[in-house]
């Protein structure tokens, strides 16, 4: 039988817990699980048999949220992690080395941009940025050291709408997986790997929690990329050291990325996501779909209204008509264009200045996806470490302030908005 989103996003993952008959996913609050006998645990640490060891690995309250998201994204597996950052490290690890590169997209979240354009070169690894609507650039960005390709479905915070196919028939062309961060969209509005995507990174921080109160991230891998057609990718095709020469893609197949993520990533990088948050995240996904619709309406309402106000320059909503994007979400997330947008305002970044702390339903945070509505002006803060030309090319212009609408009565949002725009001149 195939099951309906709204049915999976409730029950994947998740059944009765065989010792209490307890219905909703307990909490595993523990740190150590309890071995049968010596030859158990040496199965265990030899990952000759699936089982729970220590809470840096695995816990069956995370193992519960990593099926939900891997059944919702149509992947093969997820490893769930502390943070959406820590989740495209923890996506870019098995692949890359000292001297490798990754080729992203400029349309990111000014956060992501900071992490591949500074941080990452810490381990030795680089970015290459191009304009992911360029597939001549993506193709030519691409060289022998380069190991994935990367774009947001819909980047935060300009709206941009990535042409997933296209971009992973570049990656596919040059045997490359193409990683895709699908926060913005949530598997409900946009599943990247029916595009072709080979892995989805998420931060659970966001709309997939829904609520403010949990930071986290997921890896999804597609389990369809063929780690061992070249030599590029040595630590799921070759023997690894640290488990007696165990390869990982000739052992796990389709689940090689993630037992590697849980194996080494896990297990030396640490990232752990902790049981009380994969809770927190599992009850905010049973409302996935009722949140996105609302969000989308309330976004696509309010979107349409700001466009027709004398003081704002521009609205980068994808569900609007007048967006460049909007014949593509048709074809990549047609249910709808999430709920994050930026408006421009004539009066510049002064104007976003005054408009951002006039508003009083709306809080001002540097977050999004959140029931609340929030904003923020990403010049001044998200994006201030970029430069006026990376702002720019991440849709954060000095002009711009971006908004998140939450779920609340779109007519509430607008009154707040029109009062104001009014003091912002
Ligand atoms: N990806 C996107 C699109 C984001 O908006 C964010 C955070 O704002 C991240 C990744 C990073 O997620 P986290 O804050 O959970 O590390």
């Amino acid at each position: 039988m195939t099951l309906g989103f709204d049915t999976l996003q409730v029950h994947a993952g998740a059944r009765p817990d065989p010792a209490t008959g307890a219905r909703q996913v307990p909490i595993y609050q523990t740190t150590a699980y309890a071995f049968r006998d010596a030859e158990h645990a040496a199965k265990l640490f030899n990952l000759e048999e699936v089982g729970y060891i220590y809470s840096r690995l695995t816990n069956p309250t995370v193992a519960a949220l990593q099926e939900r998201v891997a059944t919702l994204e149509g992947g093969a597996g997820a490893v769930c992690c502390s943070s959406g950052h820590a989740a495209q490290i923890m996506a870019l690890f098995p692949l890359m080395a000292p001297g490798r590169n990754v080729v992203v997209s400029t349309r990111l979240y000014g956060g992501s941009v900071t992490q591949f354009s500074q941080t990452i070169k810490r381990f030795g690894w680089s970015a290459k940025f191009v304009d992911i609507d360029d597939m001549d650039a993506i193709a030519n960005a691409i060289d022998d050291d380069t190991r994935a390709v990367f774009c947001e479905s819909i980047a935060n915070p300009g709206g941009h709408i990535a042409d997933l196919r296209s971009v992973a028939d570049v990656a596919k062309k040059a045997g490359l997986p193409l990683i895709v961060d699908n926060t913005t969209a949530t598997p409900y509005l946009c599943r990247p790997i029916e595009h072709g995507a080979t892995l989805v990174v998420h931060s659970l921080t966001k709309y997939l929690t829904g609520n403010g109160t949990v930071t986290g991230g997921a890896v999804v891998d597609s389990g369809t990329f063929d780690w061992s057609a070249s030599d590029k990718f040595p630590s799921l095709s070759q023997p690894e050291p640290a488990y007696h020469g165990l390869k990982f893609h000739e052992t796990f197949g389709a689940l090689a990325f993630t037992f590697h993520g849980i194996a080494i990533g896990l297990r030396d990088l640490g990232m752990t996501l902790n049981p009380q948050a994969a809770h927190y995240t599992l009850m905010g996904i049973e409302t996935l779909s009722l949140r996105m619709d609302r969000h989308c309406a309330n976004a696509q309402k309010i979107a349409e209204w700001l466009e027709g106000h004398e003081a704002v320059a521009g609205v980068t909503y994808a569900g609007l008509k007048s967006s460049p994007y909007h014949a593509r979400m048709a074809q990549v997330c047609p249910k709808g264009a999430s709920g994050l947008f930026t408006v421009a305002l004539k009066s510049g970044y002064e104007g976003c200045v005054k408009f951002v702390g006039a508003l009083e339903l709306f809080s001002h945070v540097a977050n999004l996806g959140d029931t609340r509505s929030l904003v923020i002006h990403p010049a001044s803060t998200t994006h201030r470490q970029l430069n006026e030309d990376q702002q720019r090319a991440s849709g954060a212009s000095p002009d711009v302030v971006r908004i998140s609408i939450g779920i609340e009565t779109a007519e509430d949002l607008i009154a707040d908005l029109d009062q104001a725009l009014a003091k912002a001149g």
